[in-house]
């Protein structure tokens, strides 16, 4: 029977008891939760999400092969999932940004996925580039309205999808990257904080940079001056062009990925104000390159720790939690008195509380006692909501020996 906003949609029954989420606008609905379901609902589609005792709860896409098996688009009854719902969802998280966006600043990430009521979905822009990701069979199923949408919003000419994450693999989904508008011409030119930085949109990890480190970047860049800095797992070179722009003596970075290290060479030429004598490059492992500068009785005053997700889920967290200790451990014997050590974990299975743990734990076996100068997060592109706390991945302390 057509409903409300004019449309048939199959219709989804939870257990009794499993709504709870859902009234507190949490977006997911694992597998578990439900009570039955039309078997032949297509990856993507739209359905209704309805209470044991028949309430109507959600409107939300469909992932079959997903044990999250449903993401909620809205809570409102009487919202269509159509073109206009993603011109307005879209319009929405780049107004949001735009307090972050200015003759310094033209790369941010425009939309952050269940943060932006938008479960799948992530946009980044480096200047007049937009990279998306389509993370799950519903915003696959609306790719065509959710680019033109982006594209209205922002004016952007260039449009590359880099739905080539894993989690698609959990979705039934194929990999799928490529140019959608425009054209790409090798990296794409763009400025953080005033610093030019090149970004391989097509090639690079994830969406080609990593925005969320942006507040972070600058906060070590304020730190920098006149101080030896480490910058392990260094990428394209972000906080080491930060670290130099901010006045270091030295700036040593390590990365075990040859193109990112080329590309951070690249960054560094772009900006030929800061003293690129300063800075020295490793392509190596970081786990035993930190080994062999502290055999060498390396030191140094400001460390920045920065690795990839070492536990994705909660279930790697213990093996994680050994590799975080091991690389914090060995970074906190190297830190001359009164260093500083910037450090991250963008593992969503590992919460502040027991990262902060980790490092203690590393701190106490290196016999190293430091303060907590900051606690740190993503910049507030990455927003997280109260609904949705899963999306709060990164977290960060800044410690001074
Ligand atoms: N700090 C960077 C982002 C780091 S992403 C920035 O601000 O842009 C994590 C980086 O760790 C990636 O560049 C990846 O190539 C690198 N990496 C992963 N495992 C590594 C290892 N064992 N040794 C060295 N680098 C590693």
């Amino acid at each position: 029977m057509p409903d409300r906003t004019g449309a048939t949609r199959p219709r989804v029954t939870l257990k009794p008891g499993r709504e709870k989420s859902l009234l507190a606008h949490h977006p997911w609905v694992f597998s578990g939760a439900l009570a039955d379901a039309d078997a032949a609902i297509e990856p993507g589609a739209t359905v209704d999400l309805h209470a044991a005792d028949g309430t109507w709860l959600a409107r939300a896409a469909w992932s079959p092969s997903s044990q999250i098996r449903a993401r909620a688009w809205t809570f409102a009854a009487d919202t269509p999932i159509d073109a206009a719902f993603f011109r307005a969802r879209i319009d929405a998280a780049v107004a949001a940004r735009a307090p972050l966006v200015d003759a310094d600043h033209d790369a941010v990430r425009l939309v952050h996925a269940e943060a932006d009521g938008l479960p799948g979905v992530v946009v980044d822009r480096y200047a007049d580039a937009l990279v998306v990701q389509l993370l799950a069979a519903g915003p696959e199923r609306h790719r065509e309205a959710i680019v033109d949408a982006l594209v209205a919003a922002t004016g952007a000419r260039t449009v590359v999808e880099r739905s080539d994450a894993e989690v698609r693999a959990l979705e039934g989904l194929p990999m799928r990257h490529g140019v959608v508008r425009g054209h790409v011409d090798g990296p794409v030119a763009m400025r953080e904080a005033g610093l030019a930085y090149r970004v391989d949109v097509l090639g690079g990890q994830k969406t080609g940079f990593y925005l969320d480190q942006r507040d972070n970047r600058a906060l070590v860049r304020q730190h920098a001056r006149g101080r030896r800095v480490l910058n392990a797992f260094c990428y394209t070179g972000g906080f080491t062009l930060a670290a130099l722009a901010g006045g270091a003596d030295s700036v040593l970075s390590i990365d075990s990925s040859g193109p990112a290290l080329a590309l951070a060479l690249a960054n560094l030429a772009a900006n030929p104000t800061l003293a690129a004598s300063r800075a020295t490059w490793a392509e190596a492992d970081v786990f035993s390159e930190l080994r062999v500068l502290r055999n060498r009785g390396a030191q140094f005053d400001l460390i920045v720790l920065d690795p990839p997700k070492f536990a994705p889920t909660a279930a790697l967290a213990s093996r994680a939690a050994r590799a975080y200790k091991d690389i914090n451990l060995l970074a906190l014997k190297m830190l001359a008195p009164g260093g500083l050590l910037a450090t991250f974990s963008c593992s969503g299975g590992i919460g502040s509380e027991f990262f902060q743990k980790v490092v203690a734990g590393a701190a106490a076996d290196a016999r190293v006692d430091a303060t907590i100068v900051a606690r740190l997060a993503a910049t507030a592109d990455h927003p997280v909501t109260l609904a949705f706390p899963e999306g709060e991945y990164l977290k960060g302390l800044l410690l001074r020996r």
